[in-house]
């Protein structure tokens, strides 16, 4: 990603040879330490319908009992097959390296095309694939090629290699590096040459007719070994996926499918990819740049200020509000009692009087007020 310019530049530098040990030449074993420590992490996702053998693979690729056994025949009979998407997470360990492995499984894919229909399930698999290029490696799999002749699976390949070179679907290629040896290159383009790979699963052992023990089927015609390269092509898929290129397959995964995909949604919802990693650096549009970006750090927090005194006067606000309804509650509660207290008193006044003989005064007053009262 360094521009052209300064890759010269560097490359320049690069050819210094040191005076002494400095020690970055450790540094593998640091990235070393710290992978072991911090265990790996696999996601590999499974595709097929039911009964096709990817449980079968996936135990037999990590040589483990990951699923647990499962009854075909009482699950197509009773419970109706569903399409759906099952993660199984497992923790395995070799010579103290760990391993968090993620099988996304998706059983029943498939199930409901009649793949009696060859062109219709071919063409789901086909738009699945397409849909799917662009975000994971695919590695293409024929399962269970113990059911079909040398000759069948050869036409089989064929076929699926046309298939997607014309659909023009991308499938996993396994590189070789400028520093590999001979040997390691073409063992790549080796295991390159069998995809896509023609599989026998089996979690079994069994014994063959000159007495050795195998992972393998027996058939009344002898046994087929899932390990023996002369049978079918497990030993390259598993050495392709699990001992040469796993890290390869996970980094592609991460730093390119994941990063395009995220770069995509991010454009989708209108932002722009910075690029400035790729273009010559223009100290004045880089020094607007950081203006622009500073100058919207400052409208930011300004903004988050303004939200927080905001805040703080509407707390205020309802505070106050809530006071005042209490004073009002209070005020009113003193004036009823006062109103109850004044007419009481009245009553006892009233009784009072009542009780109080009449004075001559009085009498003349009274006519008088009822007099007045009579001419209103
Ligand atoms: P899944 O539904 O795709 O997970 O299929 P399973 O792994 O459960 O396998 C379904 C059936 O196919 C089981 O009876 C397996 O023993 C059998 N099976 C699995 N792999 C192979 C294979 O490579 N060859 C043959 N002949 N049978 C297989």
């Amino acid at each position: 990603n360094t521009p052209p310019t300064s890759k010269a530049l560097l490359s320049g530098a690069l050819r210094k040879k040191l005076q002494g040990y400095v020690g970055f030449a450790n540094l593998p074993n640091q990235v070393h330490r710290k992978s072991v420590k911090k265990g790996f992490n696999f996601t590999i996702m499974v595709v097929g319908e039911s009964g096709l053998g990817k449980s079968t693979l996936v135990n037999t690729l990590f040589n483990a009992p990951l699923y647990p056994p499962k009854d075909h025949v009482g699950l197509s009979e009773e419970s109706p097959k569903t399409v759906g998407i099952q993660v199984l997470n497992t923790d395995i360990e070799e010579n103290g390296v760990r391993l968090k492995l993620n099988v996304v499984d998706t059983p029943g894919f498939g199930d409901f095309i009649n793949n009696e229909e060859r062109p219709l399930a071919q063409g789901a698999y086909i738009e699945f694939m397409k849909r799917l290029h662009n975000k994971v490696n695919l590695i293409p799999v024929i399962a269970k090629s113990d059911t079909m002749t040398n000759e069948e699976v050869a036409a089989f390949k064929e076929r699926i290699l046309l298939d997607i070179a014309h659909h023009k679907i991308k499938i996993y290629h396994a590189q070789h590096y400028d520093c590999d040896d001979q040997e390691t290159i073409n063992e790549t383009k080796d295991v390159m040459s069998k995809i896509p790979f023609a599989i026998v699963g089996s979690d079994k052992a069994v014994e063959t007719s000159d007495g050795r023990v195998v992972r393998g089927r027996s058939y009344p015609w002898g046994t087929i070994e899932v390990d023996n390269e002369e049978h079918c092509d497990f030993v390259k898929l598993r050495q392709m996926l699990i001992r040469t290129h796993m890290e390869e397959l996970r980094e592609f995964t991460n730093d390119i499918q994941y990063e395009n995909y995220r770069t995509e949604k991010l454009v989708g919802l209108g932002y722009q990819q910075d690029q400035t990693v790729f273009r010559e650096i223009d100290p004045l549009a880089k020094l607007a740049e950081e203006r622009a970006l500073h100058e919207a750090k400052l409208v930011k927090m300004e903004q988050d200020m303004k939200n927080v005194f905001q805040q703080k006067v509407q707390e205020k606000e309802a505070k106050l509000t809530q006071s005042e309804a209490e004073l009002y509650a209070k005020h009113k509660e003193m004036k009823d009692a006062l109103e109850k207290q004044r007419l009481d008193l009245e009553e006892k006044k009233r009784r009072f009087e009542q009780g109080r003989p009449i004075t001559p005064e009085k009498e003349k007053e009274k006519k008088k007020k009822g007099f007045g009262f009579a001419n209103k």
